[in-house]
Formats: structure tokens, sequence, C-alpha cells
């Protein structure tokens, strides 16, 4: 007997239908649709992700079958790291012949992708908390040997008290400690140079977990200053960009920007792994003690005289400041509004609703087209013409 004739096609999916209700589309991926969906008998809200395995005029039987194979390995990852708190739970998984469904608990304030759009950048003290998260997550998925390869702000998703969750582990792959990977797999902005570099030469060493800081570094990067730091329209120059380890702190958003918040993004940005901090030098880093305050029992005479200088010299740099500062008027308006701050930031902001609004119209575009880059293995061929688009393998 073949596998199709012992499950019928309908069997996954009626029990699916006689348990939940599927609402509205919450996202789409490339294979995949997520849905709100509620459970009939306790009107508990959840969040199915749907994934096609049907023959189309779009998907060759090949294709199919590494869907089918690949979702398999998704929902035994996604066993495997069941429980951590900042991972999306799954709750109950049906398959038949035709989809799988994946229901995970509803994360009804979306994507990071969108919190930022909405806000244009955040503050240092809201990465912190971000990536803390972020970082804590990788290490425990490091400590299984689990590589995630797909880390982005649209595969982070914030719960009603804006605590992150991370989802699509599509890509996440377990190995044996010091097991190299080859597979070059991603989305281009977000892509560690050693993956890129596996695809141009098949003599590669391979890649491994530090694939997954680099992502985390572009992140950071995207949370602070509101573009990522390897951009280019043609993506072969993004490519590059990315292999040389070519970005810079230089846009106007950074001059605000801490010292210790810059030095911990260019370790996790390192163009050689080896070289690159590894998930615990990165929690380890100043960026994550400061502002913990300790209680202070005594102040010693030393540290007394300290504040006190301290409070002067900010006291003093406050009024120069204040002395300085500039009046805004109808000129400096007119001739260079981008100069101003909180007129930046409109601006700023205003470009990328209507960006965004653009990115987002109609539902088969992937919010990552923001950045024009959707998750897909691809095969990079750069004997191909140099400015000529990465060949998508899916
Ligand atoms: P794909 O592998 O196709 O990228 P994802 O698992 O990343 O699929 O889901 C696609 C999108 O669906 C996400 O980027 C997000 O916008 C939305 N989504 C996924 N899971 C949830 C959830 N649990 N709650 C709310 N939205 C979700
Ligand atoms: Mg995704």
């Amino acid at each position: 007997m073949t596998k199709e004739e012992e499950i019928p096609d309908w069997v996954g999916a009626q029990e699916f239908y006689d348990k939940y209700d599927p609402k509205e589309i919450l996202g789409r991926g490339v294979s995949s649709v997520v849905r709100r969906c509620v459970d009939k008998r306790t009107s508990q809200e959840y969040a199915v992700k749907i994934i096609d395995i049907t023959l189309s005029d779009k998907t060759t039987p090949q294709e199919i079958e590494e869907i089918r194979d690949s979702t398999v390995k998704e929902i035994d990852i996604l066993k495997k790291v069941f429980g951590q708190e900042n991972i999306i739970q799954l709750k109950d998984c049906y398959e038949s012949n035709a989809f799988y469904f994946l229901v995970f608990d509803l994360m009804r304030r979306g994507e990071l992708f969108d919190y930022l759009t909405e806000k244009v950048t955040l503050s240092e003290k809201e990465t912190r908390k971000i990536m803390r998260a972020l970082l804590e997550v990788v290490q425990f998925l490091h400590d299984q040997h689990i590589v995630h390869r797909d880390l982005k702000p649209e595969n982070i998703l914030l719960d009603d008290e804006m605590n992150i969750k991370l989802t699509d582990f599509g890509f996440a792959v377990q190995i044996q400690s010091g097991q190299k990977l080859k597979e070059v797999c991603g989305t281009p902005v977000y892509l560690a140079p050693e993956i890129i570099e596996c695809s141009m030469d098949s003599e590669h060493d391979g890649y491994g977990t530090a694939v997954d800081i680099w992502s985390a570094g572009v992140i950071m990067y995207t949370l602070l200053a509101g573009s990522p730091p390897f951009w280019h329209r043609k993506q072969m120059l993004m490519l590059r960009m990315i292999l040389a380890g070519s970005y810079d702190f230089s846009s106007p958003e950074w001059e605000d920007r801490s010292d210790t918040v810059k030095d911990l993004i260019s370790r996790m940005l390192v163009v050689d792994p080896k070289k690159r901090y590894s998930v615990i030098d990165a929690l380890n880093h100043p960026f994550f003690s400061q502002y913990v305050v300790h209680e202070v029992r005594q102040f010693s005479p030393y540290r007394k005289f300290k504040v006190i200088c301290m409070t002067v010299l900010a006291s003093m740099r406050i009024y120069c400041n204040y002395r300085r500062a500039k009046p805004v008027t109808k000129e400096v308006m007119k001739s260079d509004p981008y100069a101003l701050k909180p007129i930046r930031k409109l601006i700023d902001a205003c470009a990328f609703k209507i960006y965004g609004h653009w990115v987002k119209k109609g539902q088969t575009q992937n919010r990552a087209a923001l950045f024009e880059n959707t998750s897909k293995a691809i095969l990079l061929s750069m004997a191909a013409d140099s400015d000529g688009p990465v060949h998508p393998l899916w």
C-alpha cells in the first residue's frame, strides 16, 4: 500500500477544521500562509501556519518533496526548542496530503519589522531589551548546536507585553558539534559572508553557528539606524559589501548613539567567523551590563566628590549647549530641514509609512520586500554578470 492510500487526503485537514475556525490572514511566506484561528471549544485564539504541499503549475514534484522535508524538520526543531520563553510555542500540528497545519500561540502585536517601520528607529534601551532576549534565544539554540539561519525582524514576533518570540524555524538545522554546513539559504540582507563564500567556492570549509551572530548584528544595527548596514539596490553589489564587511556608522542616526553600542555591533559584524564574537561574548559585552542599578549603601568621600564634579560638568555642558543652540527659524527649516532632529524623524517616519504601505500592497507581497529580500535558498553565481540578479532556487 502506498503512503497516499494509507493517509486519505482529508484526514488531518478534517481534524484541524473540526477543532479550529480559521480567520483572516496574518502573514505569508514562500509556501505558507499564516491565519488567525479560534479553538471552537474554548474560543481561545491561535495562529495557524498552513503549508501547501499540493502540486501546481508553479511547483515541481521535487520542490514539493523539499517543502515536505523542510516542514518535517521545522516541526522536529520546534518540538526540541519548546519551552524557551522567547521562542514561539508550537501547540498542535496536523498533516494531510495537501497541507500541514502548525498551530502556534497568537502574537497580536505582529512582527518586530512592523514595529520598527512604525517607530523608524529604536532607542538603545529598547534595543538592549530586544537584543538581550534574542541573544539568549541564540545561546539556547547554539547550546544544542541548532543554527536558525534566518534571523531577521520579520521572524521576530511581539507578544502583548512587547516581549520577543522567535519564529520561523524553516531553515533551522541541528548539527553535530564542529560540523560545518554548506547549503546556501537565508535572506540576502542578513546573510553572513561565509554563506555567500560557500556559494562561490565548492571547496569552502563551510559555516556554523556564527552565521546567527552576524544576522543578529545586522538586526541590531537596523533597529538603531532604521535601515540595514549592507544595502544596495543591486543585489550583487550588496553581496559584495557583505563579503568586504563594508558598512559604517555615518548616518545622522548614529550621532546620538553610544560608543559601547557601536563597539558591540562592530564585534558581531566581523567578516572572519573565527574572530567574530560568540553569543557568550556578546551577552557579556558592557552594552548589556550598563544601566544595571546596583544598590549603593554608602558613598565614600571620593565618590561624593566625583559625583559633585560630574554634576557641575554636566550642568555646564547643558548650559553651553543651550547657549549654542540656534533658534529654529523659517530659514533653517527651508534651507536644511533634515538637519533638525524632530523634522528628520518626521520625514523618515513619512518615508517609511509611504514605502511600507507601497511594498505591502496586495496580499501576495512579502513584508521582507521592504529590503527587496525574502528568505530563500539561493544559488549565487559570481561567474554571472557581476551586477546581475541572484538566481533563486525557489
Ligand atoms: P515563512 O516560513 O513562510 O516565512 P513564518 O513562520 O515566518 O513563515 O510566518 C510568516 C508571517 O506570518 C510572519 O512573518 C508573521 O507576520 C506571521 N506570523 C507567523 N506566526 C505568527 C504568530 N504566531 N502570531 C502572529 N503572526 C504570525
Ligand atoms: Mg518568515
